[in-house]
């Protein structure tokens, strides 16, 4: 596969969970992103495991869902991931945050 931009992998990850059936019905907006944090947290797991190849596929895992939940709102995370870093490269040293 070659590489994808992000927009293209929003189309292929939520092609893919349309296909599976997992947007047959409404979809739970905060148990689709509880869904990431599960992801995460097994993330967490493999990194405590000193797994290195379980906690980069469950990264993935929280990316695709991501890219799946955008997918299905419509929403073109690319456009908002570019807004976000241009306004947090205005953002002062830590955040102005002293700890
Ligand atoms: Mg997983």
């Amino acid at each position: 596969m070659n590489d994808l931009t992000v927009r293209e992998l929003t189309v292929l990850c939520h092609s893919i969970a349309k296909e599976k059936g997992f947007w047959d019905e409404k979809r739970n907006i905060g148990e689709a992103l509880m869904l990431v944090v599960t992801e995460l947290a097994e993330a967490m797991e493999g990194h405590r495991h000193q797994d290195d190849a379980n906690f980069r596929e469950e990264l993935a895992d929280a990316f695709i869902r991501l890219f799946d939940l955008c997918g299905g709102l419509g929403i073109d995370i690319q456009a908002e991931i570019n807004k976000k870093c241009e306004k947090n490269k205005t953002r002062p040293y830590k955040h102005g945050k002293i700890c």
